[in-house]
């Protein structure tokens, strides 16, 4: 008979049954379960229960709502022993025994299934409690909570079904808060609740304790296809099949009077990453107390001051835990009468500033290796970082001007700025159908809002904790989070919230930071956090690149090096090159020389040099840009000093220098009409006119159906050799100029767009001749390369020829992906493209994510052949996808040297190649 049920003792049955792989045992008895056995083997003080594993849950599911043949029985049996090792009786009338029975999947899912606690109370253990307990109170208060949570959680009744109830009933009372309510009320409140669920459902709430195990167990299974699971695991992608266990476990009492209580911790700070314990308890409080954030809670410091024996203990556990997991701790715990319980452990969720913190600490401390520290951030860590923030003068200048609204705890960092809203689906649907930034502001949230934070930029609460759910999830996803803002009365009917007398009505803007937890109304501008000041992350970095540094981390694929990927920036000014350098570029992986051309004192030149009627007023034109192109050059080998710098040669079909013709057209009309009364006095056709119809005739000469695949890139140069002729004099004559005061240039020219090798054969010597020509004047020599994009299909299947004139190969995987699918990049997005990957035609969007068994084909095919020709050839990527993580871990595969992306995604391409390396490590 299959083994469906483990107690917490059996850790040893369950690893041998999967094989004695950690993964596989949390696998079988979920995190919680497989923690819980783990904790019990360490000796930390667990309460004794047994945990149903995922197997169950999966088989009960797949045949349509039955329990697995033998599985009751064994839950019997497990909870005999329980009854033996705690020496309760579940159901008993002398010292009966309750369970908590808690759902627990393979990853945690915070809050997104099902928990019933106080299981095996009924009118008889009741009574029996009460002789036990000599506390009439907390016996009628837990009896309450579980006809309470058994009504909503396993019989799936409304909250409100309760809730009303119970606030009416306090009303009635005088009573404020549930502490006021006495042993008598709560006793009348039991009462009233079981006829609520009588008169709600027609039965009653039931008396037998096994009837209330197997319908929570049931509950729980059930809860794993439930909404907000489903919607949880859609966002962090966790598959549907791996099932929940069910945990059943002895329940220990934090409200049996001022020795008890039960909190929740982490052993460091969750939102910063500081070396300290951080938590909140609640002294005489059952769990959900502290989780919902509904009651205020105490500091965890202040333990110390409250049970100053327990603290002491605790402290001892959560230095055992952290350094068996070798990872922070987010624990539960609850004191029983002054004896301290552990309920769960699990490794923290925690913002990307903790992340890198506790990471590069852990490290130093000699707890974790430093590969391991660099595994443990994620490339989405990173760029949350080095997302916006209100500048220190921008809140300076809104407190000044009264626009400071509220503050409450910091629970998640970055700056926000949207809409407000006052419920999840609106939230949801004003950012997915109207596109909006929005807020979601609630007293507290609930699994069930879920939807509505991940559509927010910011989330503000007035009521809860730094644990409180709110809190928690807006880490997970990197949400700007304020909550417990007690100052602010959200009024859910007038759909407004205020303080003080500031209205803000739903849908008006406020901005909020959630690194210092205050809340401006209207829209503050954000400014980029910077990487200079983030010591922690530039350590990280720092190790990233030694990984990837490392001779021997990769085997040769394609004849690669055996380092890891170089990360290079696509920078087209010298201070988008000097940033790049501070993140932590080695070199210029792209420079688009056009770019340059589009300023506004040369524009006028270009297009005279476009529009000229002679070689010599060409040549004319481009003698006066050449200067401009020297000093930018220039600017860009100084701030590169001693790197590679890829200077790519005009690409761009030249009508995009000149005004539209439709635009011509409108000017033409209008100064026609401006000289209407000229025309009449008979003054002729003004000179303006005459320009402008030049400029039109021009535009239309130069009119392609096509231009994307017209004349651009290498067939303009071999039209019009003149342009690129003065680029690569401007390049030259640039780098003479450094190196003579002393700077190591590393000039790449690039040729754009080459489809066939004999398009280099023509232009590439001519232009090597210029750069030889140029050296020779100026006396000086630096190392130079000749080398081309690679963006046409043709070019990567024809690699070989092409790698015997190009020096090196960047793969400009935007007109790659275009060229290979046949999607044009400029309108494909806006076509049929978001329908194809939201109906899963195709995986991802390819002009962001590589398609590797397409585009990435033609890389490889590429790489592996031009390098038989050249096998030291250099190979990088310039498209966007250089600066995407999962298209870094197929250049690193596929053999490239380096990618090249925009300065501001070098630090997370430099996480992302170090993962890669270590992914994939020789
Ligand atoms: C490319 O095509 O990937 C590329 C980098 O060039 P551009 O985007 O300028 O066409
Ligand atoms: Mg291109």
């Amino acid at each position: 008979m299959k083994k469906w049920v483990y107690l917490f003792h059996e850790l040893d049955a369950a690893e041998k049954y999967v094989g004695g792989d950690w993964d596989a045992v949390r696998g079988l008895l979920g995190g919680k379960g497989a923690n819980l056995a783990d904790m019990t083997r360490l000796g930390v003080p667990v309460p004794p229960g047994f945990t149903v594993t995922t197997e169950a849950c999966n088989a009960y599911l797949a045949a349509g709502g039955k329990f697995p043949e033998g599985m009751w029985e064994q839950m019997l049996e497990a909870l005999k022993e329980v009854e033996r090792l705690t020496g309760k009786k579940f159901g008993g009338s002398d010292n009966p025994l309750l369970v908590s029975c808690r759902s627990g999947a393979k990853f945690s899912m915070p809050g997104m299934m099902d928990t019933v606690l106080n299981i095996g109370l009924n009118d008889e253990t009741a009574q029996a409690m009460i002789r036990l307990t000599n506390n009439e109170r907390f016996v009628y208060d837990s009896y309450r909570r579980l006809i309470q949570m058994f009504g909503a959680v396993v019989l799936g009744m409304p909250d409100e079904a309760f809730e009303d109830v119970l606030e009416e009933y306090k009303r009635e009372k005088g009573a404020k808060l549930d502490t006021d309510l006495t042993a008598e009320h709560l006793k009348e409140l039991t009462h009233i609740f079981k006829g609520v669920v009588r008169k709600e459902l027609g039965f009653d709430f039931p008396m037998d304790p096994y009837e209330q195990m197997k319908l929570a167990t049931e509950a729980v299974f059930k809860s794993w296809n439930g909404k907000r699971a489903v919607d949880y695991r859609r966002a962090t992608n966790i598959p549907d099949d791996l099932g929940t266990a069910v945990n059943i476990v002895t329940m220990v009492f934090g409200n049996m009077g001022n020795d008890s209580g039960t909190g929740v911790a982490f052993t460091r700070n969750p939102a910063t990453g500081e070396k300290k314990l951080y938590g909140d308890y609640l002294l005489n409080a059952q769990g959900e107390d502290v989780v919902a954030g509904i009651r205020n809670t105490e500091k965890i410091e202040n333990l110390e001051r409250d049970m100053p024996e327990c603290y002491r203990e605790f402290l001892q556990i959560c230095d055992k835990l952290e350094r068996h997991y070798r990872d922070m701790q987010d624990m539960e715990f609850t004191i029983e009468r002054g004896k301290l319980w552990m309920l769960q452990t699990r490794n923290g969720k925690r913002t990307a500033k903790a992340a890198v913190k506790i990471a590069v600490d852990m490290a130093n401390e000699g707890i974790i290796s430093r590969e391991e520290a660099v595994k443990r951030v994620s490339p989405e860590n990173v760029d949350t970082l080095l997302h916006p923030q209100f500048d220190a003068e921008t809140i300076k200048k809104a407190k000044a001007d009264g626009r400071f609204f509220a503050s409450g705890v910091n629970a998640s960092p970055g700056a926000a700025v949207g809409q407000v809203y006052f419920d999840a689906d609106t939230t949801e649907k004003m950012n997915k159908e109207y596109h909006q930034d929005v807020i979601m502001v609630r007293p507290f949230t609930k699994p069930d809002d879920v939807h509505g934070m991940l559509a927010a930029k910011g989330i503000l609460t007035s009521e809860g904790g730094a644990t409180s759910h709110a809190a928690v999830v807006a880490r997970q996803f990197g949400v700007p989070c304020v909550v417990g803002a007690a100052s602010v009365r959200i009024d859910l009917d007038k759909r407004q919230m205020e303080v003080d007398g500031k209205v803000v009505k739903e849908g008006e803007w406020i901005s909020l930071d959630g690194g210092t937890g205050e809340v401006f109304l209207g829209k503050l501008p954000m400014t980029s956090p910077s990487l200079e000041e983030q010591t922690d992350l530039l350590t990280l970095l720092d190790w990233a690149d030694e990984i990837c540094a490392r001779p021997g981390i990769r085997k040769s694929v394609n004849g690669s090096p055996t380092t890891g990927l170089q990360v290079w920036a696509n920078a087209d000014y010298p201070k988008d090159a000097q940033r790049a350098r501070a993140y932590g570029a080695k070199g210029i992986g792209l420079c688009r020389t056009e770019h340059m051309f589009f300023e506004q004192e040369r524009l006028p030149i270009v297009q005279r040099m476009i529009l000229a009627k002679s070689s010599e007023e060409r040549k004319a034109a481009l003698d006066e840009l050449l200067p401009f192109q020297r000093a930018d050059f220039e600017g860009l080998f100084t701030a590169m000093d001693g790197y590679p710098v890829i200077i790519r040669l005009i690409d761009p079909p030249l009508h995009e220098f000149l005004p539209a013709a439709k635009d011509l057209e409108e000017q033409i009309i209008t100064k026609r009409i401006e000289a209407l009364a000229g025309y009449v006095l008979g003054k002729g056709e003004p000179k303006e006119v005459v320009e402008l119809e030049r400029m039109l005739q021009a535009v239309e000469a130069m009119h392609e159906s096509n231009p994307m695949m017209g004349l651009r890139g290498v067939r303009l140069s071999i039209v019009m050799p003149e342009i690129v002729e003065m680029q690569v004099r401007a390049i030259f004559e640039a780098a003479a100029n450094v190196t003579l005061k002393g700077v190591h240039a590393k000039p790449e020219v690039m040729i754009p767009l080459t489809g066939h090798v004999n398009e280099l054969k023509v232009i590439q010597p001519r232009l090597e001749e210029i750069a030889r020509e140029v050296m020779k004047e100026k006396g000086v020599s630096f190392p130079y390369k000749f080398g081309t994009m690679i963006e046409i299909p043709r070019a990567a299947v024809t690699a070989k020829e092409i790698a015997e004139i190009a020096e090196f190969f960047s793969f400009g995987t935007n007109d790659l992906t275009q060229m290979t699918f046949g999607y044009s990049r400029d309108d494909a997005e806006r076509s049929f493209l978001v329908t194809y990957v939201e109906n899963g035609i195709l995986p991802k969007n390819p002009f962001q994510t590589l398609d590797r068994d397409g585009v990435g084909r033609l890389m490889q095919i590429a790489v592996e052949d031009g390098r038989k020709a050249r096998p030291d050839l250099e190979v990088g990527i310039c498209g966007e996808h250089g600066g995407d993580p999962a298209s870094i871990e197929f250049c690193h595969l596929v053999g490239n040297n380096y990618v090249s992306c925009s300065p501001f995604r070098v630090p997370v391409a430099r996480l992302a190649a170090a993962h890669a390396a270590l992914k994939h490590a020789a």
